[in-house]
């Protein structure tokens, strides 16, 4: 049977499909109470550390400066090389385990307390409450149309932003060039580019991740979101929302009982979320999107002390505890885990070896290089002679004297060094060509085992003569 003709189609609607959500500018409230004051105090530390570091003085010179151009490392007394790079490694891997660990025992302290990102987000985000106020009014200001008073507001908090991330950037390239220097020259124009694009490069970071990305560089671009998980166990300390005692949620009078009415502690005031810099609701469970800031602790501490209920409803706790295997008062008793004490041990000796490396550092170093363009030679006293080249490295700030010996056959010689040594500057490399020579009935065919033997000491003050043995090969006929 066909359809009749006039028989009207349906409507087809036209559907937008978002792939991508826009999301919305968070405004977190600030949140008062000890973990808040624990985050401003690493913050004041941490910053003092960047800030201040650089302007200290030893010796006549900036205490750290890593010379990238010049290819030396300052630390107070010490000057490293680009052959130190082992002792990067070293810290390196200190911080790894010391990641690893601190993360099993108590989830993401380094994000909540520490990292550049969370620092740089609330000194911006201590900005916008400065000049704009609290959230509501945060909220508010977004909402009206442009007028003066809004222009000004904005324009307050934009230059206040742009002189912390100008002086960040600066204080940035002031760890690669002397910031004592350098910061007279930005203002009298003879700065060079490449400490002027440092700073700017990183200038514009600090703005771009701490003021306009802020928690979507840990929602998207930060890594350790996604593997922390794998550091995590039962008994690691999150923040976590108490569900059995807070659940059923819901709203009632101050002062009222829990048990006047068949609720659990939540209020469902939502103070915990408004407060949160990332926008998650800590009550759906443990998230990725939790950096650990501790501020929905703060803000629903206050609301249980307005309520007279007893505080920690979200708090720091195991998921085991939340399950009832065991109670708070339980929790330093789980610290003693195989995988905590795994960590630490080698966090700890990793410790051990790098400060053990770095005393025992040797700020002389010296390599044989063999001439491989002439293997052997008869020189003009009929002895067979092989020639060298010493790589000398002197990686302390003053001048050391460098004499030498050789052993390896009866009678064997010595040429091209002084007798009384060479002089090698502070922080200087410096080849010098040498010749070792020995009669032809010693060094018969094939590669002959010698050992060089160095001593250094210092040209003026102590006079401790330190020494260094290297073994090479001498080719005969
Ligand atoms: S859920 Fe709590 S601890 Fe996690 S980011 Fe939000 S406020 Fe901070
Ligand atoms: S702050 Fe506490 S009481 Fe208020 S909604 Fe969050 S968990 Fe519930």
């Amino acid at each position: 049977m066909s359809e009749p003709e006039n028989k009207p189609k349906p409507e087809v609607k036209e559907q937008v499909v978002q792939l991508y959500k826009k999301t919305e500018r968070i405004h977190p409230k600030k949140a008062d109470g000890k973990y808040a004051n624990i985050r401003i105090f690493m913050i004041i530390a941490t910053q003092l550390f960047f800030y201040g570091v650089p302007w200290l003085m030893w010796n006549g010179r900036q205490a750290v400066w890593f010379d990238i151009l010049g290819r030396h490392f300052y630390i107070f007394g010490m000057v490293f090389e680009p052959a130190d790079l082992l002792y990067l490694t070293g810290l390196l891997i200190v911080s790894a385990f010391g990641l690893f660990w601190w993360t099993t025992v108590a989830g993401r302290l380094w994000c909540g307390y520490s990292c550049p990102q969370t620092v740089y987000t609330e000194i911006m985000l201590w900005i916008d409450h400065l000049v704009e106020g609290d959230r509501n009014k945060r909220l508010k200001l977004d909402k009206e149309p442009w007028h003066f008073r809004k222009i000004r507001i904005k324009l307050t908090k934009y230059l206040l932003i742009f002189a912390v991330a100008a002086w960040t950037g600066i204080t940035f390239a002031g760890w690669f060039t002397p910031i004592r220097e350098f910061v007279p020259a930005i203002f009298n124009g003879t700065a060079g580019n490449v400490a002027l694009g440092t700073a700017a490069v990183y200038g514009l970071i600090t703005w771009l991740f701490g003021h306009i990305m802020r928690e979507q560089v840990c929602l998207h671009m930060c890594p350790y979101a996604r593997f922390q998980s794998a550091m995590f166990d039962h008994d690691t300390l999150v923040i976590s929302y108490d569900t059995a005692r807070g659940e059923p949620r819901g709203a009632r009078k101050k002062n009222a009982k829990p048990e006047d009415k068949p609720l659990g502690d939540c209020i469902n005031c939502m103070a915990c979320v408004q407060v949160c810099p990332v926008g998650i609701d800590i009550r759906d469970g443990l998230q990725y999107q939790c950096i650990g800031c501790a501020a929905c602790i703060d803000a629903c501490n206050e609301i249980m002390d307005k309520m007279n209920y007893p505080r920690g409803l979200i708090r720091y706790t195991t998921e085991a505890v939340l399950q009832r295997e065991y109670t708070d008062a339980d929790i330093k008793k789980r610290l003693l885990r195989p995988k905590v004490v795994g960590y630490g041990l080698a966090l700890a000796l990793a410790v051990v070896g790098l400060i053990a490396g770095v005393a025992t550092r040797q700020t002389m170093q010296i390599d044989i290089i063999k001439d491989r363009g002439v293997m052997v030679r008869t020189n003009k006293q009929g002895l067979l002679e092989n020639a060298y080249t010493l790589h000398i490295s002197n990686a302390s700030d003053d001048v050391q004297i460098v004499t030498a010996k050789v052993q390896g056959f009866e009678d064997i010689y010595l040429t091209g060094l002084p007798e009384n040594g060479i002089a090698v500057p502070p922080r200087q490399i410096i080849n010098v060509p040498v010749q070792v020579a020995t009669q032809p009935e010693y060094a018969r065919k094939g590669s002959h085992p010698i050992e060089f033997t160095f001593q250094y000491r210092l040209e003026q003050g102590e006079q401790a003569i330190r020494e260094i043995r290297e073994k090479t090969t001498f080719m005969g006929e």
